[in-house]
Protein backbone atom coordinates (compact mmCIF):
# COMPACT_ATOMS: atom_id res chain seq x y z
CA UNK A 1 0.00 0.00 0.00
CA UNK A 2 1.25 3.59 -1.08
CA UNK A 3 2.09 5.72 2.14
CA UNK A 4 -0.11 9.04 1.52
CA UNK A 5 1.81 12.22 1.50
CA UNK A 6 1.24 15.06 4.08
CA UNK A 7 -0.48 16.67 1.60
CA UNK A 8 -3.05 13.83 0.82
CA UNK A 9 -3.36 13.09 4.94
CA UNK A 10 -3.90 16.86 5.13
CA UNK A 11 -6.77 17.10 2.07
CA UNK A 12 -8.51 13.97 3.99
CA UNK A 13 -7.91 15.69 7.20
CA UNK A 14 -9.69 18.89 6.41
CA UNK A 15 -12.46 17.26 4.50
CA UNK A 16 -13.10 14.64 7.57
CA UNK A 17 -13.22 18.00 9.77
CA UNK A 18 -15.33 20.15 7.46
CA UNK A 19 -18.18 17.16 8.28
CA UNK A 20 -17.23 16.09 11.96
CA UNK A 21 -20.43 16.17 14.25
CA UNK A 22 -17.92 18.18 16.56
CA UNK A 23 -16.65 20.76 13.85
CA UNK A 24 -13.65 22.38 15.81
CA UNK A 25 -15.05 20.97 19.50
CA UNK A 26 -12.30 18.57 20.10
CA UNK A 27 -13.12 18.03 23.59
CA UNK A 28 -16.22 16.23 22.80
CA UNK A 29 -14.98 13.78 20.27
CA UNK A 30 -15.54 10.52 22.01
CA UNK A 31 -12.04 8.62 19.90
CA UNK A 32 -9.26 8.06 22.93
CA UNK A 33 -7.08 10.07 21.04
CA UNK A 34 -8.00 11.89 17.96
CA UNK A 35 -5.57 13.89 15.87
CA UNK A 36 -6.21 15.60 12.76
CA UNK A 37 -4.26 18.18 10.38
CA UNK A 38 -6.09 21.30 10.38
CA UNK A 39 -4.19 23.41 7.85
CA UNK A 40 -0.93 23.09 5.77
CA UNK A 41 1.55 26.45 4.78
CA UNK A 42 4.42 27.89 3.16
CA UNK A 43 7.15 28.79 5.80
CA UNK A 44 10.14 30.71 4.90
CA UNK A 45 12.60 31.43 7.75
CA UNK A 46 15.39 32.63 8.89
CA UNK A 47 16.69 29.40 9.44
CA UNK A 48 15.34 27.60 5.69
CA UNK A 49 12.68 27.54 3.89
CA UNK A 50 10.31 24.81 5.21
CA UNK A 51 6.18 23.86 5.40
CA UNK A 52 3.98 24.47 8.82
CA UNK A 53 1.39 22.54 9.79
CA UNK A 54 -1.51 22.83 12.53
CA UNK A 55 -3.20 20.29 13.85
CA UNK A 56 -5.62 19.88 16.22
CA UNK A 57 -6.50 17.03 18.75
CA UNK A 58 -9.29 15.85 21.27
CA UNK A 59 -7.30 15.51 24.31
CA UNK A 60 -5.55 18.51 25.51
CA UNK A 61 -7.13 21.16 22.57
CA UNK A 62 -3.92 23.16 22.64
CA UNK A 63 -2.73 24.35 19.18
CA UNK A 64 0.39 22.29 18.74
CA UNK A 65 2.23 22.70 15.25
CA UNK A 66 5.02 20.65 12.67
CA UNK A 67 7.82 22.59 11.10
CA UNK A 68 8.57 19.88 8.23
CA UNK A 69 11.37 20.10 6.12
CA UNK A 70 11.55 18.11 2.42
CA UNK A 71 9.83 14.81 2.22
CA UNK A 72 9.20 12.54 5.15
CA UNK A 73 8.58 9.53 2.71
CA UNK A 74 8.64 5.89 4.46
CA UNK A 75 8.84 7.56 7.40
CA UNK A 76 11.60 5.63 9.14
CA UNK A 77 14.82 7.58 10.43
CA UNK A 78 13.14 11.29 10.46
CA UNK A 79 15.36 14.06 12.13
CA UNK A 80 13.06 15.11 14.73
CA UNK A 81 12.93 17.79 17.57
CA UNK A 82 10.28 17.87 19.87
CA UNK A 83 10.35 21.39 21.07
CA UNK A 84 8.40 22.27 24.32
CA UNK A 85 7.24 25.89 23.73
CA UNK A 86 8.91 28.79 25.71
CA UNK A 87 7.72 32.09 25.45
CA UNK A 88 10.41 33.36 27.08
CA UNK A 89 13.23 31.75 25.77
CA UNK A 90 12.27 31.09 22.11
CA UNK A 91 10.54 34.82 21.36
CA UNK A 92 11.92 37.06 23.72
CA UNK A 93 15.48 35.70 23.81
CA UNK A 94 15.70 34.92 27.57
CA UNK A 95 18.92 33.32 29.33
CA UNK A 96 17.36 31.75 32.33
CA UNK A 97 17.31 28.74 29.81
CA UNK A 98 18.94 27.69 26.90
CA UNK A 99 15.30 27.13 24.78
CA UNK A 100 15.69 29.65 22.10
CA UNK A 101 19.28 28.85 20.59
CA UNK A 102 17.93 24.85 20.92
CA UNK A 103 14.93 25.93 19.01
CA UNK A 104 16.82 28.09 16.05
CA UNK A 105 20.01 25.31 15.77
CA UNK A 106 17.16 22.46 15.92
CA UNK A 107 15.44 23.73 12.72
CA UNK A 108 19.52 24.88 11.08
CA UNK A 109 19.90 21.27 11.42
CA UNK A 110 17.09 20.20 9.71
CA UNK A 111 17.57 22.54 6.90
CA UNK A 112 21.16 21.81 6.40
CA UNK A 113 20.16 17.93 6.27
CA UNK A 114 17.12 19.07 3.65
CA UNK A 115 14.73 16.91 5.65
CA UNK A 116 13.55 16.90 9.17
CA UNK A 117 10.65 17.67 11.42
CA UNK A 118 10.56 20.02 14.36
CA UNK A 119 6.91 19.52 16.42
CA UNK A 120 6.44 22.61 18.74
CA UNK A 121 4.47 21.23 21.75
CA UNK A 122 2.60 23.54 23.70
CA UNK A 123 3.92 22.32 27.16
CA UNK A 124 5.46 25.64 28.65
CA UNK A 125 7.03 25.21 31.36
CA UNK A 126 7.45 21.84 31.18
CA UNK A 127 3.92 21.56 31.06
CA UNK A 128 2.93 23.61 34.16
CA UNK A 129 1.97 26.73 32.08
CA UNK A 130 3.24 30.31 31.14
CA UNK A 131 2.31 31.94 34.96
CA UNK A 132 3.25 29.09 36.61
CA UNK A 133 6.50 28.82 34.90
CA UNK A 134 7.22 32.49 36.15
CA UNK A 135 6.28 31.71 39.39
CA UNK A 136 8.64 28.96 39.32
CA UNK A 137 11.04 31.27 38.02
CA UNK A 138 10.44 33.83 41.23
CA UNK A 139 11.12 30.83 43.21
CA UNK A 140 14.34 29.63 41.14
CA UNK A 141 15.06 33.65 42.54
CA UNK A 142 14.48 33.20 46.24
CA UNK A 143 17.34 30.12 45.79
CA UNK A 144 15.73 27.44 44.72
CA UNK A 145 16.28 25.39 41.33
CA UNK A 146 13.93 24.23 38.77
CA UNK A 147 13.01 20.90 39.84
CA UNK A 148 12.06 21.75 43.31
CA UNK A 149 10.59 25.32 42.82
CA UNK A 150 8.07 22.68 40.43
CA UNK A 151 7.55 20.48 43.22
CA UNK A 152 6.71 23.61 45.80
CA UNK A 153 3.92 24.47 43.23
CA UNK A 154 2.07 21.47 43.49
CA UNK A 155 3.04 20.23 40.04
CA UNK A 156 5.42 17.29 39.03
CA UNK A 157 9.12 18.35 38.15
CA UNK A 158 8.00 17.28 34.52
CA UNK A 159 4.55 17.37 33.58
CA UNK A 160 5.15 17.27 29.81
CA UNK A 161 3.06 13.66 28.22
CA UNK A 162 4.24 12.66 24.44
CA UNK A 163 0.84 11.06 23.73
CA UNK A 164 -0.22 13.75 21.41
CA UNK A 165 3.18 13.99 20.10
CA UNK A 166 3.47 10.67 18.80
CA UNK A 167 -0.11 10.64 17.46
CA UNK A 168 0.89 13.87 15.07
CA UNK A 169 4.01 11.53 14.27
CA UNK A 170 2.12 8.44 13.37
CA UNK A 171 -0.56 11.03 11.38
CA UNK A 172 1.80 11.74 8.85
CA UNK A 173 3.56 8.69 8.41
CA UNK A 174 7.22 8.72 10.87
CA UNK A 175 7.76 5.86 12.07
CA UNK A 176 11.02 5.91 13.49
CA UNK A 177 13.04 9.07 14.08
CA UNK A 178 16.77 10.12 14.93
CA UNK A 179 16.01 12.34 17.94
CA UNK A 180 17.59 15.63 18.64
CA UNK A 181 17.87 15.80 22.16
CA UNK A 182 19.98 15.57 25.40
CA UNK A 183 16.87 13.95 27.37
CA UNK A 184 16.80 10.19 27.81
CA UNK A 185 13.28 10.42 29.59
CA UNK A 186 11.90 12.20 26.50
CA UNK A 187 13.65 9.33 23.93
CA UNK A 188 11.53 6.35 26.71
CA UNK A 189 8.48 8.26 26.26
CA UNK A 190 8.49 8.55 22.46
CA UNK A 191 8.86 4.92 22.34
CA UNK A 192 6.46 4.17 25.41
CA UNK A 193 3.94 5.33 22.91
CA UNK A 194 4.98 3.91 19.54
CA UNK A 195 7.72 5.85 17.88
CA UNK A 196 10.76 4.22 17.05
CA UNK A 197 13.88 6.04 18.52
CA UNK A 198 16.55 5.19 15.93
CA UNK A 199 19.20 7.38 17.24
CA UNK A 200 19.88 9.76 20.05
CA UNK A 201 21.23 12.69 18.32
CA UNK A 202 23.02 14.86 21.31
CA UNK A 203 21.32 18.66 21.02
CA UNK A 204 24.06 20.66 23.26
CA UNK A 205 24.72 24.03 23.11
CA UNK A 206 27.62 25.49 25.26
CA UNK A 207 26.64 26.61 28.88
CA UNK A 208 26.98 30.80 29.49
CA UNK A 209 27.22 32.60 32.55
CA UNK A 210 23.07 32.76 33.13
CA UNK A 211 22.10 29.17 32.28
CA UNK A 212 24.55 27.01 33.11
CA UNK A 213 22.86 26.47 36.98
CA UNK A 214 19.82 25.88 34.97
CA UNK A 215 21.59 23.45 32.73
CA UNK A 216 23.45 21.71 35.84
CA UNK A 217 19.80 21.21 37.34
CA UNK A 218 18.93 19.44 33.89
CA UNK A 219 22.24 16.90 33.97
CA UNK A 220 22.15 16.21 37.78
CA UNK A 221 18.70 16.32 38.46
CA UNK A 222 16.31 15.84 35.57
CA UNK A 223 18.93 13.04 34.11
CA UNK A 224 20.13 14.96 30.84
CA UNK A 225 23.43 13.96 29.19
CA UNK A 226 25.62 17.40 29.39
CA UNK A 227 28.73 17.81 28.96
CA UNK A 228 29.38 21.01 30.46
CA UNK A 229 32.67 21.58 30.68
CA UNK A 230 33.17 23.56 27.32
CA UNK A 231 32.13 27.35 28.45
CA UNK A 232 31.62 29.81 25.77
CA UNK A 233 31.80 33.14 27.84
ZN1 LIG B 1 13.03 27.97 28.09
Amino acid sequence: MDIPSVEQIIKEDVEFLRHCPNKDHCAACEESVCVMVASVADFPTAYGHFTIVGFVNNKDNKDHIMIIKGDTGDGENVLLRIHSACLTGDALGSLRCDCGPQLHHALERIEKEGRGVVLYHQAEGRGIGLVNKLRAYALQDAGYDTYDANVMLGFPPDARDYEIPAAMLRKIGVKSVRLLTNNPEKVAELELYGIQVSERVPHELPPHAHDREYLKTKKERFGHLLDLDHGRE
